[in-house]
């Protein structure tokens, strides 16, 4: 068999679980190949099939998502590793980086509540270096991952990570001030009928927020006025039907809000002011 025609094969097998079958089955087989999916596309269609790819399919086919059987996802054009210790990062998320750069004019201090890969905060980083990072997290697991991602990107200079839980009374003591936080919470409904690859494979803990998913937003939004410096701004990440609820805590908290989309259109970022 050669690579385009296991291709073929793997793709029909995985429609029936993944919406992105083909696109799985190319970047499970580059993996198993050792190249990246451009080179696998140019060059590798005649190949023999190599050992392993039919391993990677079936994992795949268990649900197992691709960013886990890869061990990296790509995030805001950056490569960053993953485990399931933290939320694979999503292409809506970007829009809470977007949202940060806009008003990030002389962020000097960005704190990443519940940083998990790091993605929002080493994003950001990479685009605004003169900034000074810290990502929290109440796992070591997670913080392990991040540390690892500051150093792949260059941005070890520029982070920290310090284990914290925003449920614990006093976890912000001796951190100071920021000019921006961000957070992308746990903000999923207990009973939300979840895709399995999400539900078996990425943690609950950042997952799910309470019946009606605002917990930490609830636990999160009355923190924030002694975490801003005057003039600072929160960036939060909502689910898409969330923005009244969420904006409608932070009003009472006293904050402007701002809202944000994601590319398809639907409510995404909060900015609190
Ligand atoms: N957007 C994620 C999902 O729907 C949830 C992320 C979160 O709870 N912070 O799977």
């Amino acid at each position: 068999m050669t690579v385009a025609e296991a291709l073929r094969a793997a793709a029909e097998r995985l429609a029936v679980t993944s919406d992105t079958a083909r696109l799985d089955a190319e970047m499970l087989m580059a993996h198993a190949l050792g190249a990246s999916r451009s080179d696998l596309l140019l060059r590798h269609m005649r190949d023999g099939v190599p050992d392993g790819f039919a391993g990677l399919v079936e994992r795949r086919a268990a649900r197992e998502p691709v960013a886990h059987i890869l061990g990296e996802q790509e995030f805001y054009g950056l490569t960053f590793r993953v485990t399931p210790a933290t939320l694979i990062p999503r292409g809506d998320s970007e829009t809470i980086v977007s949202a940060a750069l806009e008003c990030a004019s002389d962020a000097q201090r960005v704190l990443d509540m519940g940083t998990g890969s790091g993605a929002l905060l080493l994003a950001f980083l990479s685009e605004c270096r003169g900034a000074e990072g810290i990502g929290i997290d109440a796992s070591t697991d997670a913080l392990a991952v991040a540390e690892v991602n500051a150093g792949r990107l260059g941005l070890r200079a520029h982070a920290s990570f310090r284990h914290a839980s925003w449920h614990d009374a006093g976890w912000a003591a001796g951190l100071g001030r920021f000019d921006l936080v961000l957070c992308n919470p746990p903000y999923v409904e207990l009973d939300a009928a979840l895709d399995p690859d999400v539900r078996l494979f990425e943690p609950a803990s950042a997952l799910f927020a309470g019946p009606e998913g605002l917990d930490d937003y609830r636990a999160i939004i009355p923190q924030l006025g002694g975490l801003l410096s005057p003039g600072g701004a929160a960036v939060l990440e909502i689910g898409a039907s969330q923005d009244r609820a969420v904006a409608g805590l932070a009003e009472s908290a006293g904050f402007a809000v701002t809202l944000h989309r994601d590319l398809a259109g639907r409510p995404r970022a909060l900015v609190l002011r």
